[in-house]
């Protein structure tokens, strides 16, 4: 029986180990003395799950996924065997049995000096965070990171622009976030340029431009969901550039939206407290371009 919201009641998760395959989702996958546990040393990408028009589950932008994480395995310098994870990736995608969308974590972690890594597939549903927030669109503020916008050029021990395990500062920033009644956080340099959102890229539009900020020196994550985005939207009749800007630059853009393949593109309907005009045109092509 569908859901108020129009979903199918949640379904079961489905969780993946490497080496191993399909196993109970309540299993028991990381020992004690896991790095993931111990040190957040290891890596890890966050997916979309839809069921194709030929009844096939299948993640989206899987080859955009596994490059990123090729490269956050070789920055972590954890051997990553990526046909043995598009082989476990197709094995819990089979098993997950909705109709509804769902969010897949790849985990590779450097494990244990015994074990060596240790690595899950875990598909759950999408949350109902996630479904309010594309409706509502996002309250976000500002946070400051505390490193000037250059901070990672030349360290690769920073890890600038690797997926890691370290997530603990991004999810602070989200309690912040919402201690201030808000649902979301753009970060800024120590030098006050605009970086990327705790789990999201930013982008913005200006007329026919579209922008984001640069990785490399800044240390920012490259979306996929960003980078497909702009792929599609060149092709659609679009400028697209990268740009740092500051907060009042940001605040003169068109429309904002943070992006990320989960929850997908989200328009900001308020900045610093301060409300933005909504664009359902311009929003609805971009979610399309993105594939939402
Ligand atoms: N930036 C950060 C810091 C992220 O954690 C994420 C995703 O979780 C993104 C950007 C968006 O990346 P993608 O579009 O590949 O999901």
């Amino acid at each position: 029986m569908p859901t108020t919201d129009g979903s199918s009641p949640a379904a079961a998760s489905v969780l993946a180990v490497l080496g191993v395959g399909v196993v109970a989702a309540d299993s028991p996958v990381l020992r004690a003395d896991d790095a993931a546990a111990t040190r957040g040393d290891g890596c890890f990408e966050g997916c979309r799950l839809r069921r194709g028009p030929d009844g096939a589950n299948a993640v989206d932008k899987l080859d955009a996924h596994l490059a990123r994480m090729t490269r956050s395995a070789d920055a972590l310098a954890i051997p990553f065997d990526e046909r043995a994870w598009r082989r476990l990736i197709a094995e819990a995608a089979a098993a997950w049995n909705s109709p509804d969308e769902a969010a897949v974590k790849l985990l590779l972690s450097r494990g244990t000096p015994t074990s060596g890594p240790t690595g899950f597939v875990l598909i759950t549903p999408l949350s109902a965070e996630s479904r309010r927030l594309r409706a509502t669109g996002l309250k976000v503020i500002t946070l400051a990171r505390g490193l000037e916008s250059g901070a990672f050029a030349d360290a690769p021990w920073l890890l600038g622009g690797v997926k890691t395990l370290s997530y603990a500062v991004n999810m602070a920033a989200f309690r912040e976030a919402e201690r201030r009644g808000a649902d979301d956080v753009v970060f800024l340099s120590s030098d006050g340029l605009v970086l990327e959102a705790p789990t999201a890229s930013v982008v913005w539009s200006v007329g026919r431009t579209l922008f984001t900020t640069p990785t490399g020196a800044t240390g920012i994550l490259g979306g996929t969901t960003q980078q497909l985005l702009f792929e599609r939207a060149a092709t659609a009749g679009w400028t697209t550039a990268e740009r740092l800007v500051t907060l009042d630059e940001l605040q003169a853009a068109d429309v904002i939206w943070l992006v990320s393949s989960v929850r997908g593109p989200v328009d900001v309907v308020e900045l610093d407290g301060k409300p933005r005009t909504r664009h359902p045109d311009l929003d609805s092509e971009i979610r399309r371009l993105c594939g939402f």
